[in-house]
């Protein structure tokens, strides 16, 4: 997590979208969006299946043209020019490799298209294949005989090629098993640190962007509905839905709950969230006897998933492997007022 002296949020604005909205016919698909994009950022948008990023990363690097609004890139009015004229690039979650060419050949592809020299593509392409933590041998290697996670850096290196000043991605890592999506991850925040381009990522998994982002920006049905850094948006979501987001979290209407009574005495807001590791057997001032439901071993931590008296559902955190949370049997668990996220909706 950053602090207030690193925050991207300084810099000066690079991209900046003013009203930016798209419509397909009665879907408004992205609805009048105002937001600045400071250079050097990892901007994360987030949201589930149909939310819009797709149509908005795509409206960003001009490969939709939008029904409203504006598009600025340093100060200067973009929104008219093409996608190809632009200083951007686009990673998508398909790659979109040439399988029948070489793993050069397809670095070069756009390079070769302007009519740059061969010595120098290939010096380039070289080049690019160091960045992404290719060894040169796989210069001339087929596509089709590299592994998922190395076409994914062949696909980066391509969209380096023409050394872009933003890259947008469109859910790039989706389509990957656990494992390599988290050396993935990885990697790409490095990409990031090493370039100092800005990145505008789109993914459906927040626990992604979490990862990687120095602002997320949370959409839902067209709309950005809240943009912070990881920590912020962890720590104060604006409503239920961004904290479902995040993972397994107790919502608890705060006047409702037959479980906590008590609650309600200590209500901030409409609704308490609480997250699963606040939820507690030895603490906590708020406390009742729970029927264990349902114990995941997580690791070094278990889940347990908890039934109240009046039906209601909890989930709890705990570290080691909670051998006395057998499913069936009743344990008082409990949190303390302090540790909950009040919101309104
Ligand atoms: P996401 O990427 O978050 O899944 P999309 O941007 O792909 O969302 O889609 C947002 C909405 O716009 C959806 O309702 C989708 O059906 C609609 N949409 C996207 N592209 C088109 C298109 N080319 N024509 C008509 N509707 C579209
Ligand atoms: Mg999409």
């Amino acid at each position: 997590m950053k602090d207030e002296a690193t925050r991207t949020t300084d810099r000066p604005v690079i991209l900046s979208l003013a009203g930016l909205s798209k419509s397909f016919g009665e879907t408004q698909a992205v609805k009048p969006i105002s937001l600045d994009i400071p250079e050097g950022e990892f901007l994360t948008i987030v949201g589930p299946s149909g939310s819009g990023k797709s149509t908005m990363v795509r409206l960003l690097a001009g490969l939709e043209e939008p029904s409203g609004g504006a598009l600025y890139l340093r100060g200067k009015d973009i929104t008219a020019i093409p996608a190809n004229q632009r200083p951007t690039a686009m990673v998508f979650q398909s790659l979109a490799l040439f399988d029948h060419r070489s793993v050069g050949q397809n670095i070069e592809f756009a390079m070769k298209m302007k009519g740059v020299a061969p010595a120098k593509r290939r010096a380039r392409a070289l080049d690019l294949l160091k960045l992404v933590r290719l060894p040169e041998t796989y210069y001339s290697r087929a596509v089709t005989q590299c592994s998922g996670g190395e076409r994914q850096r062949v696909a980066l290196a391509r969209a380096f090629a023409s050394d872009p000043e933003i890259l947008f991605f469109d859910e790039p890592l989706s389509a990957i098993d656990y494992r390599l999506r988290k050396t993935l991850e990885v990697e790409l925040k490095e990409l990031h640190q090493r370039t100092g381009r800005t990145f505008v990522y789109i993914t459906h998994s927040l626990e992604e962007a979490m990862v990687m982002s120095d602002r997320i920006a949370i959409m839902k049905d067209g709309d950005i509905i809240q943009i912070g850094t990881p920590s912020e948006i962890y720590a104060q979501p604006v409503n239920r839905f961004v904290a479902r987001f995040m993972g397994e979290v107790n919502i608890v209407a705060a006047d409702k709950s037959a479980t906590f009574p008590a609650l309600s005495r200590n209500a901030k807001g409409q609704y308490a969230v609480l997250r699963p590791e606040a939820l507690h057997p030895e603490e906590g001032t708020l406390r009742a006897r729970l029927t264990v439901a349902q114990r995941l071993m997580l690791g070094s931590r278990t889940q347990l998933h908890l039934t109240g008296d009046a039906g209601e559902s909890f989930v709890s955190e705990i570290a080691g492997s909670g051998d006395a949370f057998l499913p069936g049997t009743e344990h008082e668990f409990g949190f303390s007022p302090e540790n909950v996220v009040w919101v309104d909706a």
